[in-house]
């Protein structure tokens, strides 16, 4: 029997994020599955009842809030407090949360307090015949692994992504506040620094990753490369499509070298072995001859295209579903102007 507790925290509009959603959604779940345990809510914000009424119907027996001002902001001293008595109040043996950047910065350091372990980036938790696993992955997503723990507290944070998020019904939810001596805060946070949203090429809920290979800047049939115009073509495309933007390892790395360069790429766009392996149901590869190492970042791509000047790359050996043999820049040229006809 385990008594778990979702604990989650508001958006800035009151609200649960989709993240949380997926988490409760899970909690509610190994709850079902574990005959005799019950579902407790967690909430900390500003003012959390109207998250609490989002999920009003999510079977809990209890609804806890840490809500005042002072936690409508991520800070360590206050969220750690808070998250260590909500754990307390409730009797909490399992705890579950999303692993948001502000839960993913405290949720060890409330560990320690409450005597518990923790596991973080897990891609989910289950319970099969009494017995809990929480999964997630290893070295780059190549091995999963599934963990079992006798110690309690476990406290849990679960990666976006991984869980049907929680859909059921709205309500009124009676909410019981548990009080907290907050010590003198020395952190406010006064604003958000953030590029605007179309200068964020790492888009993870993207239905397409276009990939930029090295060709982008190499020297074209003209004799000549041509940078800016492939900056122009895909930032023109990446804005319409709202598409995420991947790399190779030879582009980001082009920097260094000192040869033409695309300004918005970072190594974090890289894809593969020694880069990323991101979700999208569909991927683009333009200019990218589609090596081994890089095309072992694209397992989790459902469909893959790749547009290549040269019939025999890497792609044509069974690593894409379709290959254009085509220029990545008259193709991309024509896209972007198709993409601005439907637009507008
Ligand atoms: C240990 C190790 C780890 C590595 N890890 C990674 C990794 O994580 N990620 C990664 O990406 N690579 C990785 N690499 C490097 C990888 O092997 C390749 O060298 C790299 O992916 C090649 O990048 P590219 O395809 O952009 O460049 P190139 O190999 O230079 O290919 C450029 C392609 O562009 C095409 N092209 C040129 N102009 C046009 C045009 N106008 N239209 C259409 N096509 C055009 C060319 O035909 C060519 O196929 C790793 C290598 C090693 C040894």
């Amino acid at each position: 029997m385990e008594t778990i507790l979702f604990l989650a925290h508001t958006e800035a509009d009151g609200t649960l994020a989709r993240a949380a959603l997926e988490s409760l959604g899970a909690a509610k779940t190994l709850t079902t599955s574990l005959t005799g345990s019950t579902l407790v809510v967690g909430l900390v914000g500003a003012d959390v009842q109207a998250a609490a009424n989002q999920i009003a119907g999510c079977g809990a027996t209890h609804f806890l809030s840490v809500a005042a001002d002072a936690f409508s902001q991520a800070r360590y001293a206050s969220d750690v407090l808070a998250i260590e008595a909500l754990s307390k109040a409730s009797a909490a043996t399992i705890v579950i949360g999303p692993a948001t950047s502000r839960w993913n910065r405290v949720m060890a350091g409330a560990a320690q307090r409450l005597g518990g372990r923790i596991d973080t980036h897990a891609t989910g938790i289950t319970a099969t015949d009494g017995k809990l696993a929480v999964t997630r992955w290893y070295y780059r997503q190549r091995m999963e692994g599934v963990l079992t723990r006798t110690q309690r507290p476990w406290i849990v944070l679960l990666e976006s992504g991984c869980s049907a998020a929680y859909s059921g019904n709205a309500g009124t939810a009676t909410l019981k506040p548990i009080a907290i001596a907050l010590p003198e805060l020395r952190t406010t946070v006064t604003g958000v620094q953030a590029p605007a949203a179309d200068a964020q090429t790492i888009r993870p809920d993207a239905k397409l990753l276009f990939v930029a290979g090295a060709g982008w800047t190499k020297k074209q049939a003209d004799g000549q490369a041509h940078a800016d115009e492939a900056e122009k073509l895909i930032l023109g495309f990446l804005g319409k499509a709202k598409a995420s933007l991947g790399s190779t390892k030879s582009l980001v790395d082009l920097s260094g070298e000192g040869q033409a360069v695309l300004k918005f790429m970072t190594h974090l766009n890289q894809i593969g072995q020694t880069g990323a392996t991101p979700r999208h149901p569909k991927g683009l590869a333009t200019c990218c001859h589609g090596e081994e190492p890089h095309t072992v970042g694209w397992r989790f791509i459902n469909e893959r295209r790749a547009i290549n000047l040269n019939a025999a790359c890497s792609w044509a050996q069974g690593k894409a579903d379709v290959l254009y043999v085509a220029d990545s820049f008259a193709v991309m040229l024509k896209v972007n102007e198709l993409l601005d006809a439907k637009q507008s």
